[in-house]
């Protein structure tokens, strides 16, 4: 994260909301680049480089669910998606290609910059420089100072959410862990979040790293195969 004041873009076409949340964060000390639409806010991200993206997923030119593709496939910016009411479906697919996590409209600002607050206190989280930074199993390499993967040596790119996951189920390679725990130890799900919150978030990893990767126990959570 950049010294000073992280720097948030705001990807929204309603310009209402969009001013909104931009004085918000602004008088929160956050610094704010807002885009109208889809390839506008691809570019902006690519420009500017922000800490954290807040995103909307009905944009018009390509939809958040494109831009969240497009943004994490270069580097892994923390997404807070917003979605509209009834977009259930939507919003885990969403959560699936790429966003950390989602706000559905209405939401109070409040609300909002807590999750952002709470999204940049775990990217932020950085392990000691004297721990073990690389953890490898089998063909996945996990290097946690970096917060960088490679499968069979290939770079493969994680939101954070997915390299938490990922780091919680490499740290005990085979073990089964419960869907419960894994909702337990993200840092910064909200209360409630659901646990199918934490299969999407699964979904989204193994279409990364490879579904063989990670066994599913039915009824139970999953494990890193050994
Ligand atoms: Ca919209």
């Amino acid at each position: 994260m950049s010294s000073g004041s992280p720097l948030i873009c705001v990807v929204e076409d309603e310009p209402v909301i969009a001013a909104q949340v931009a004085n918000r964060l602004r008088a929160e000390g956050f610094t704010v680049e807002l885009a109208e639409d889809g390839p506008a806010g691809v570019a902006l991200v690519e420009r500017v480089r922000p800490d954290l993206v807040v995103l909307d997923l009905m944009l018009p030119g390509l939809d958040g669910l494109e831009v969240c593709r497009r943004i994490q496939a270069t580097r892994a910016v923390p997404v807070l998606m917003l979605t509209a009411r009834d977009a259930e479906e939507d919003l885990l697919v969403g959560l699936a290609v790429g966003a950390d996590d989602y706000l559905t409209k209405p939401f109070s600002a409040r609300e909002l910059v807590a999750r952002i607050r709470a999204l940049l206190r775990r990217v932020e989280r950085r392990p000691q420089p004297t721990d073990a930074a690389i953890v490898s199993v089998g063909a996945v390499e996990l290097d946690s100072s970096t917060r960088r993967v490679r499968i069979d040596g290939e770079p493969v790119h994680l939101t954070p959410t997915e390299f938490e996951l990922l780091s919680l189920l490499a740290a005990r390679p085979g073990a089964v862990l419960s869907r419960e725990q894994l909702l337990a130890d993200i840092r910064g799900w909200r209360d409630g979040a659901g646990l199918r919150t934490v299969d999407s978030h699964v979904r989204g990893l193994r279409a990364k790293v490879g579904s063989h990767l990670i066994r599913t126990v039915h009824g139970i959570g999953y494990a890193l195969e050994a």
